[in-house]
């Protein structure tokens, strides 16, 4: 699915895969924080007071799937937190809970434990493909060089590597 976003969009193969242009591209609309409509205290709350309280929402509305994120993040956390809710709505995911606004819009949430666990290595595979850890790793660069380069977070960029076990392969090969 990686090489396949890559090629639709008409990116290299190891090219960083950009979530806000994906998001585009499969037709999820991503709604700037700014142009919602909330009270200073809403905002407050959101963005100060509760900030590490929400990362991302999807909400739906007239077969419309619409996407905010947390702007007090870092970009590549909001990166990721919007790969991870793409990768809800790619893996068409059904939310154990959804809210219905007095408009009849939907809030989605509460994915299963499975789902979430999918949707994080998705995302994580959409964003750092196997292959370019491998090349990268093999020329030397460190995991906060991938990490800048494909705008993600270190931890992010560390756990993926851990994950797909690229150094323990790269270090296998040398030994030979
Ligand atoms: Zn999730």
């Amino acid at each position: 699915m990686s090489a396949q976003a890559r090629q639709d969009l008409g990116l290299a193969p190891a090219a960083p895969l950009d979530p806000w242009i994906y998001a585009d591209h499969i037709g999820v609309v991503v709604i700037d924080f700014d142009v919602i409509e909330l009270s200073v205290e809403c905002r407050q709350r959101l963005l100060v007071a509760d900030s590490e309280s929400w990362s991302g929402m999807t909400l739906r509305e007239d077969g419309v799937t619409a996407i905010v994120v947390n702007p007090s993040h870092s970009r590549g956390r909001q990166a990721s937190t919007l790969m991870h809710e793409l990768a809800h709505v790619i893996l068409k995911h059904v939310p154990a809970r959804v809210d219905v606004s007095s408009t009849g819009m939907l809030l989605l949430s509460d994915y299963s434990e499975d789902a979430e666990a999918e949707a994080d290595w998705l995302a994580a595979a959409m964003l750092l493909p196997r292959d370019v850890l491998i090349s990268r790793r093999r020329i030397g660069d460190s995991i906060s060089a991938i990490a800048k380069a494909f705008c993600v977070s270190d931890s992010l960029c560390e756990w993926r590597v851990r994950m797909t076990g690229v150094d323990v392969q790269l270090k296998r090969a040398y030994r030979k």
